[in-house]
């Protein structure tokens, strides 16, 4: 995902979100109305007729399960188009919740009510009020839940005297005047909320990416900048930073350590023979092996075309020859099955250099030792005289 600074929230994500919430406040609004089915039914046991009172539980317990199972399914939705006609067949639940929550008004004998009566008027204004709730997400749901329930009040309020009944009707206009208003106002912050929320939630994202790759190209650029591109050694000039560090710590612990400077024999022969990349892969391999033969703690560089040097921190005139003669043994080892005659050898010069000498004089009598091998006729150790 590409971060473009001002971009508009994807409409069909921010739908997406608000049905998820609408569908979580859904099943909220199930499990608490369970509650108001016993109320009516423990108050109206013996008030209403019995038929009513079934109808009544009937048509609440279909309307919970149904909607129960839509909403469990839209909360599983990962995209808007998957919800294909959910979102309406929950409308046509609540639809007939809303219906279902005006039917106790028909319960009552006389108006005005009194006792258990007033709390079935009551039951509807309180759900007209938690309707709200769901209003914050999804405004269609509130009229389609309210309108229901309101014409089922209606209908019996309209069997009363004009006298009786319009105190209560002139209260209901009020109170669905004030929920719609406070409806829609609540709905447009929720939008509002959810689409900064998302935004924020796609910011983080992006950001995380663009941290990932940036580290990825930053580690790529280090790669570049410090090390040979054929073998993988660090380069000439990592490696004089590297032992600078190094030298500095040697220094403050009081120890010293060995330079080798390693140059491949008669190494333009094998380009001439085997062609310039078995001689690629004669380098590959010889870094590979060479790298495998020394400590953890010691340091590798490709020095130049053929030519290999080597930093053995706390090394010994002892240790140094025995690493030397590792190295040696490493590049002999090295076998191509494209060039199976291929035998290279190396040959090495070494010097001890202690971090308060400058660096360039123990590459210099390395160089100097290395020199004296070749002359001596190559595949072999000289240390610095
Ligand atoms: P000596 O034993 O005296 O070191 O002989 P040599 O042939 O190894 O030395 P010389 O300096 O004459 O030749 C070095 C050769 O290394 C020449 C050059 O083509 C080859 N070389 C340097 N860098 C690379 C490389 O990256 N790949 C390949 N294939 N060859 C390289
Ligand atoms: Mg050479
Ligand atoms: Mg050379």
């Amino acid at each position: 995902m590409q971060y473009l600074p001002g971009r508009p929230q994807d409409p069909d994500a921010l739908r997406l979100e608000l049905l998820r919430r609408s569908a979580q406040r859904e099943l909220a609004a199930i499990y608490s109305s369970v509650l108001g089915v016993g109320l009516i039914v423990a108050l109206q046991w013996t008030r209403a007729p019995t038929a009513l009172l079934l109808a009544f539980v009937a048509l609440r317990f279909a309307s919970l399960v149904h909607n129960h199972w839509l909403a469990r399914r839209l909360l599983r939705l990962q995209t808007l188009q998957q919800a294909g006609t959910l979102p309406l067949r929950l409308l046509v639940g609540v639809s007939l919740a809303g219906f279902s929550w005006g039917l106790p008004v028909w319960m009552v004998a006389d108006i005005p009510f009194s006792g258990p009566d007033l709390v079935m008027v009551v039951l509807p204004l309180v759900a007209t009020v938690l309707m709200l709730i769901t209003a914050a997400y999804w405004g269609q749901a509130m009229v389609i839940f309210v309108a229901p329930m309101w014409l089922t009040v209606g209908g019996r309020l309209a069997q009363e005297s004009w006298s009786s009944a319009w105190p209560l009707l002139a209260g209901i206009a009020v109170l669905l005047a004030v929920v719609i208003i406070y409806g829609r106002q609540l709905h447009r912050q929720s939008c509002e909320g959810v689409a900064a929320e998302l935004l924020s939630r796609q910011l983080s994202n992006d950001l995380q990416l663009a941290n990932a790759r940036l580290e990825t190209a930053l580690q790529r650029a280090m790669d570049l900048a410090t090390r040979d591109p054929l073998t993988g050694l660090l380069n000439r000039r990592a490696m004089i930073e590297r032992i600078e560090a190094e030298g500095s710590r040697l220094a403050r612990q009081g120890q010293s350590a060995a330079v080798l400077l390693l140059d491949l024999d008669h190494f333009k022969q094998v380009n001439d023979q085997h062609g310039h990349a078995v001689g690629d892969e004669v380098l590959r391999q010889c870094a590979r092996k060479m790298l495998a033969a020394l400590r953890q703690e010691d340091l590798m560089a490709r020095w130049g075309g053929e030519e290999f040097l080597a930093l053995l921190p706390g090394a010994d005139r002892t240790a140094a020859m025995q690493a030397a003669q590792r190295l040696r043994a490493a590049v002999a080892a090295v076998q191509l099955a494209t060039a199976p005659t291929l035998r290279p050898t190396a040959s090495i010069g070494w010097a001890p250099w202690s971090p308060s000498q400058p660096l360039a004089g123990a590459i210099a009598e390395a160089d100097a030792g290395l020199y004296r091998a070749k002359s001596a006729g190559r595949d072999r150790v000289e240390p610095a005289i």
